[in-house]
């Protein structure tokens, strides 16, 4: 049987200026990467357009936005050392480039020449962008979020709209100087999918993820009642060539769950640097995180180690790096591929999607660290989705007690060649009805 070729595009959001970004979870105001952006106190105010709430044309009637903004703000509030203060204003017009703006935040949906600009060509394809003023010792000043007013946004979930608290969280993530998250299910990930991608609401975003956690608490530390905050992890990467390995994604799994508490990507000197992370046992891995084409390397695991609160670790490789014949590209779920994470709920049966170059279930293995999920043996099927591309499903068992967030599962050919989708199942409370049986607690 042979399927059309659905492979979703995906939203991209992207941020309102470009600078050069080695790891995931912060944005420099120098080339050298060393002033990371951030907000000098820890009391930020926000000033919120009415043009959110008066009726318009880009957000559904009758959404909770206020709902919406009281949550994005408090997910944030809650993992670090961070307050907002919250205005509303008749202001419809972020601030024009330059160096300075009018020093006040705006978040905006009106559909003004200089909030449009903003979009340029890509109206059609970011779903909000968000403008930053800085000063020179790498102070945040101002950030301005414009939501597209050229796309529709909700709270309820409704089919081919952008959900309003997954967007504002996003982007209320690089107000604060976070950048783009290598981890596929994290909020600061780049991918964001309308409402209806995998026929299912895009509730995803309004979580935080383990990673979008670690990148915030190493920016402002963590919050008051976080008592294990926090460790660092860091090292450098060597080719076996002996050469820097650059755009190496790094990332911390959880020893005893599984669950990826932080992912980074190496510079050009082929150095990382994990902050943010719990004392606690974890797992590190390292792969290259490729370029369009796909990956080239095989995963490797770089150790095991204990982050303790205060010290910063050491975990520095040369790597074997062996090669593989097989590429992963995409996830699925109902059918559709795309790029964004799947979710899942605990104590539920799923069928997932994995698609890329090679992939043939009679010869790869596909399996998870976590001792909470596993694939139902002989459950791996060959789609047929076109020429171009080589799709298998299989079956996930998502244990009852699973704790939520983001989980990594590998692809492994017969020559151990192996490569992780990291973090691209997320368990979830938002509740995913597709599951194909439900699943009783262990003893
Ligand atoms: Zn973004």
């Amino acid at each position: 049987m042979s399927k059309t070729l659905k492979i979703f595009l995906v939203w991209l959001l992207l941020i309102g200026f470009t600078l050069p970004s080695a790891a995931y979870s912060t944005q420099f105001a120098d080339s050298g990467e060393t002033l990371r952006l951030h907000w000098a106190a820890k009391l930020i105010p926000i000033a919120f357009s009415t043009s959110l709430i008066k009726p318009n044309p880009y957000v559904k009637p009758d959404s909770d936005i206020q709902g919406a903004i009281e949550r994005s703000l408090e997910a944030w509030e809650k993992a670090a050392d961070i307050k907002f203060q919250v205005f509303w204003t008749d202001k419809q017009t972020v601030s024009p480039t330059g160096k300075s703006g009018d020093g006040v935040s705006l978040v905006t949906i009106a559909q003004t020449p200089e909030n449009l600009l903003l979009f340029g060509a890509d109206a059609n394809t970011v779903s909000a962008r968000t403008r930053i003023f800085f000063n020179r010792r790498g102070y945040i000043t101002e950030a301005d979020i414009v939501l597209n007013p050229y796309e529709q946004f909700s709270t309820d979930g409704s089919h081919g709209t952008f959900d309003f608290e997954a967007t504002l969280t996003h982007e209320i993530g690089h107000l604060l100087g976070l950048d783009h998250s290598s981890v596929t299910g994290a909020t600061m990930n780049e991918h964001q999918g309308k409402n209806g991608v995998y026929n299912l609401s895009a509730f995803s975003s309004r979580t935080l993820a383990e990673d979008d956690l670690a990148g915030i608490r190493a920016l402002y530390g963590g919050n008051s009642d976080e008592e294990n905050c926090c460790g660092t992890l860091a090292g450098k990467l060597l080719s076996s060539s002996g050469k820097a390995a650059k755009n190496y994604q790094v990332w911390a799994e959880e020893a005893e769950s599984g669950r990826v508490a932080a992912g980074v990507l190496t510079n050009a000197d082929g150095v990382y640097r994990v902050e943010g992370l719990r004392s606690g046992h974890y797992k590190i891995y390292a792969q290259d995180f490729g370029s369009e084409t796909g990956r080239s390397f095989s995963v490797e695991e770089l150790g095991e180690v204990n982050v303790v609160k205060g010290r910063t670790q050491t975990l520095s490789k040369k790597l074997k790096s062996a090669t593989k014949d097989f590429d992963v590209r995409y996830i699925g779920f109902n059918a559709q591929v795309s790029e964004l994470a799947v979710p899942v709920n605990g104590g539920k049966s799923y069928v997932i999607y994995v698609g890329g170059k090679n992939l043939d279930a009679g010869k790869v293995a596909i399996g998870f660290n976590s001792p909470y999920i596993s694939v139902t043996p002989k459950s791996l099927t060959d789609h047929k989705y076109g020429a171009d591309i080589s799709v298998v499903s299989f079956e996930v068992n998502v244990a009852p007690e699973t704790p939520l967030g983001e989980y990594s599962f590998f692809v492994r050919s017969a020559g151990e060649a192996t490569e992780f989708a990291v973090g691209s199942l997320t368990v979830e409370k938002f509740v995913n009805s597709w599951n194909s049986h439900f699943l009783l607690p262990r003893d």
